[in-house]
């Protein structure tokens, strides 16, 4: 275990075998954020709520729930299972806010398309009736041995309905309800914080996914939100019940008593420490009432679901794990939430790279959308293909946009521009399909912090210095490291998710086809291109916001033929496609 030496001198005694395992699970990187804490604290952070995914007001009465995940580890081993338990992770995180979870988008790079990873998106959201309306998809040899699987959810929640991530007075009990306890993904924290070259790799570190299950998990927790019965939830993902329970009560200040036997096992002869790290999927924590734990159980019940009170909540922030009434761990519940962290580096900023390296193959991404069920709810109201994804609120006229978009083929030459460009690029978007940029949620994918601190460093500066330059906070996030094979690490590949509020919909429609803006890239212009973009869309034109136009199907389906664009891989151009376009910017009639 890494940091032993810190956890023995804050106990001020060896540790015991069992406090070796837990530490490890939530002092690994995945659950502790050792290395990131540090840069994710100095972001301009705007989440209404901080808890299991970030919140921003839509209106008055509805409120976004999303936030990005990567199961990065997982889908390099047993890519089916890997990205499939990705989605049912992220849902579950959006869930734990409170909110319906409405879309799921993906931000895929790997050497090939790899089949099983797209299946294994593609079965879960169209099972769990969750529409995958976008996302992203990057091939390069970068990413052989490290593909990165990165899912990002959104959710719908009204401001009454928010769910604290934390227990809140000391006499509440603790409920875990969903699937049965297995082996699987024991280790699933700490194997995802390693380096993946072949011996590491680890079959049974891999999560199994249900998504019928899941379903039935999503019903059930709305059923007990609605019936006023949750007080506090968080789901269980990288270490379990483990992680759930301990985060729940160290958030509010409190403690926990945690009896290990009252959960129902799928395998009958597991340890009590296999039991308390086990990462099964489909399982949530939620904080209730003593007087409300009937009703729970029985609408976990009525939708074929395990349920049971596992612990209860206590003042002494102590956090006592019992099997059979026989003591397994006994720590301050905060020293496992409060994993050591890091000194971060300085990072002085770099000039834009001239030229870049790294190509992406051109492919043609429907053949990986058409696989995803985008429709399904029927509030999809942009579909993939367009860019940024446009949805509808239920039964409202209210609309939002969401996208994902990164750009590591500069993150591999300058990881702080990499990161500064995805921001501004992902602003461009949203502001092309009628979006005001309400939030962002990223994902760091990088390789080894300890081998070279100053790439992460850049990484988050450029962040960090994107948010600021455009106003637009950061509202949750996640990060993966050690995406690293025999030591050689991916790019660095800063991931942006991105919502905004979308008052008028634009449709797609036929025109001609102009192209406006410039060549390369200068930071004092961005602004004026964005005004130049609403200006555009104000008019009625429908604007095409591209790293790479040759790479739009929308445009082959319209049958609008684009002639050879010789612009730089950092370019500030637009498509726009109307009637007799001006613009005060530079402008180039491309169909005759
Ligand atoms: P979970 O275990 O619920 O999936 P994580 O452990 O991944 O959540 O993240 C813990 C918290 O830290 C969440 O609130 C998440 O939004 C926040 N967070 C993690 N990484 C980032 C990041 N890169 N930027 C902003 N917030 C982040
Ligand atoms: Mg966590
Ligand atoms: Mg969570
Ligand atoms: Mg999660
Ligand atoms: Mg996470």
């Amino acid at each position: 275990m890494k940091y032993i030496d810190i956890l023995e001198k804050k106990l001020n005694r060896k540790a015991t075998l069992a406090e070796k395992e837990a530490f490890t699970v939530m002092w690994s990187e995945h659950c502790g954020y050792s290395h990131t804490k540090k840069y994710i604290k100095s972001l301009p952070l705007i989440s209404l709520e901080s808890g299991n995914a970030g919140l921003v007001s839509l209106n008055e009465d509805y409120v976004l729930s999303f936030k990005i995940e990567s199961h990065n580890h997982p889908s390099a081993i047993e890519p089916y299972n890997g990205a499939a338990t990705g989605v049912g992770g992220i849902i579950r995180d959006i869930l734990a806010m409170g909110a319906r979870p409405t879309a799921i988008l993906d931000s895929l790079h790997m050497h090939k398309v790899i089949d099983g990873i797209i299946e294994g998106i593609a079965d879960y959201g169209n099972s769990i009736g969750v529409p995958t309306v976008g996302g992203e998809l990057r091939i390069n040899d970068a990413y052989r041995y490290n593909p990165l699987v990165n899912v990002m959810a959104v959710g719908i929640v009204k401001h009454k309905d928010i769910v604290p991530s934390k227990a809140t007075r000391p006499d509440q009990v603790i409920v875990i309800f969903g699937g049965a306890t297995g082996r699987d993904g024991i280790h699933g924290a700490s194997f995802a914080s390693e380096d993946l070259t072949g011996k590491r790799a680890n079959k049974l570190s891999i999560q199994v996914g249900d998504p019928f299950s899941e379903k039935m998990l999503i019903e059930a927790f709305l059923k007990m939100l609605e019936e006023g019965l949750i007080e506090g939830a968080q789901d269980l993902g990288a270490g379990g019940v483990l992680s759930a329970t301990s985060e729940l009560v160290a958030k509010g200040g409190f403690g926990a008593v945690i009896d290990l036997e009252k959960l129902p096992l799928r395998e009958p002869d597991m340890k009590p420490i296999e039991i308390l790290i086990s990462e099964s999927q489909e399982r949530m924590a939620i904080i209730t009432s003593q007087e409300k734990v009937k009703k729970v159980l029985k609408i976990a019940e009525e939708h074929l679901l395990y349920g049971a009170v596992v612990g209860k909540v206590t003042n002494d922030g102590i956090y006592h794990v019992r099997y059979k009434g026989e003591t397994i761990l006994k720590v301050p519940a905060s020293l496992l939430s409060e994993a050591p962290e890091e000194e971060i580096v300085d990072f002085s900023v770099d000039s834009i790279p001239k030229d870049i390296s790294l190509k992406f193959k051109n492919v043609d991404a429907s053949e990986v959308y058409m696989q995803y069920d985008y429709m399904v709810g029927t509030n999809t109201v942009l579909p993939p293909g367009f860019g940024p994804a446009v949805m509808r609120v239920k039964e409202t006229s209210l609309f939002y946009s969401l996208l994902t978009h990164s750009r590591a083929d500069i993150g591999e030459k300058s990881p702080y521009w990499g990161s500064y460009i995805a921001v501004l690029e992902s602003v461009r978007k949203t502001l092309s399909v009628g979006g005001e940029p309400l939030g962002i949620t990223d994902c760091i994918n990088y390789g080894d912090p300890d081998v070279d601190p100053v790439g992460l460093a850049a990484m988050m500066k450029g962040l960090k210095d994107a948010c600021e330059f455009s106003g637009i906070g950061v509202a949750s996030g996640n990060a993966s490291l050690y995406n690293t094979n025999n030591g050689i690490p991916i790019p660095a590949t800063m991931v942006i998710g991105m919502v905004g509020r979308v008052e008028k919909v634009i449709k797609p429609k036929m025109g001609d086809l102009y192209l406006i803006g410039w060549n390369d890239f200068e930071l004092e212009r961005e602004k004026i291109l964005w005004k130049e973009i609403k200006n555009q869309v104000l008019k009625g034109n429908f604007v095409i916001s591209s790293t790479r136009f040759d790479k739009i199907t929308y445009l082959k389906n319209l049958k609008l033929k684009l002639p050879p664009l010789n612009h730089s891989p950092i370019h500030q151009l637009i498509l726009v496609i109307g009637k007799d376009v001006k613009s005060n910017l530079p402008l180039k009639k491309l169909t005759p």
